[in-house]
């Protein structure tokens, strides 16, 4: 694999431009993914948002880093793909073993891994609860995620108690609360919900494998959405050694949340987001 050429000065203005370009690309295909989504989600738009936007992602930066542009592509694809046969596990893991559980955050983190570093050189990164196991240059590092800390503490103030046999039977950190009369839990009438990282259930653990594949997203997001050091540069020389980027599922969600709004779409149901889950996990056809 060549080594990474030292930064030029004079392509910052090409790599804004791609950047730009980049940003143009995937705002539309989102776009696209959403008007359509108040028509119909399926097949086509998870593969598009699980494959294709990480294989248009990777060309651009393979053309940035100067790259071989097919092996990249190529690369991103099959992470994508990944990606998307570990959402599809996620789905049953409520009703299978905890090594199913694993298997499948695994393979979410190596697609993932596969299809970010598309373009440049290869790098593992996987969340483990709020702790991020990043490598860089062949040397293994340990972070925190900035909205993996912070989303477990408002849990926590909100009510909701951490379940160890949970977490550690899926992975990610899960949090248990009581439920209403009426069988939901929380105060916005959900059955169970999920903050990004880790997720909430009853004391059932009724609904994990769909609050799993919100965990997933917030994988793929981390990479595929733009996060707070993107749309404010003077944050990421900020953040030390110790803090990590997460915010991108936070970033989308929010996105996707004030497109609910203005358009007056049911934001629990309707936002792409959502879709994807109830397509993957609850088997809902759009
Ligand atoms: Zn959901």
């Amino acid at each position: 694999m060549a080594p990474a050429l030292p930064a030029q000065p004079s392509s910052s203005r090409p790599r804004r431009a791609l950047l730009l370009l980049l940003l143009v690309l995937e705002a539309g295909a989102l776009g696209w993914v959403g008007i359509r989504s108040v028509l119909a989600f399926g097949d086509k738009e998870v593969t598009l948002i699980n494959m294709g936007l990480p294989m248009i992602r990777a060309a651009i930066r393979a053309r940035r880093h100067r790259r071989q542009m097919a092996p990249a592509v190529l690369q991103a694809g099959l992470g994508g793909f990944m990606m998307r046969k570990a959402m599809e596990k996620a789905e049953s893991a409520e009703d299978r073993t905890a090594w199913e559980a694993w298997r499948a955050k695994l393979m979410m983190n190596v697609g993932a891994s596969l299809a970010e570093s598309a373009g440049s050189d290869l790098e593992f990164r996987m969340d483990l609860g709020p702790v991020w196991m990043v490598t860089q240059a062949g040397k293994v590092h340990w972070k925190l995620g900035l909205h993996g800390s912070l989303a477990p503490l408002l849990n926590r103030t909100d009510g909701a108690r951490v379940s160890w046999p949970q977490s550690l039977r899926y992975g990610t950190l899960a949090f248990q609360r009581e439920r209403n009369a009426d069988g939901t839990i929380g105060h916005r009438g959900a059955l169970a919900y999920s903050n990004a990282n880790n997720f909430i259930t009853n004391d059932r653990g009724h609904h994990a494998g769909h609050e799993l594949i919100h965990t997933f997203q917030y994988r793929r997001d981390v990479f595929l959405s733009p996060r707070l050091t993107r749309l404010w540069p003077g944050l990421a020389d900020r953040l030390d050694e110790v803090w990590f980027d997460d915010t991108g599922w936070a970033v989308n969600w929010s996105a996707q949340c004030l497109w609910a709004k203005t358009t007056g779409a049911n934001r629990d149901f309707e936002i792409p987001m959502e879709k994807e889950a109830y397509y993957l996990a609850d088997h809902i056809q759009f």
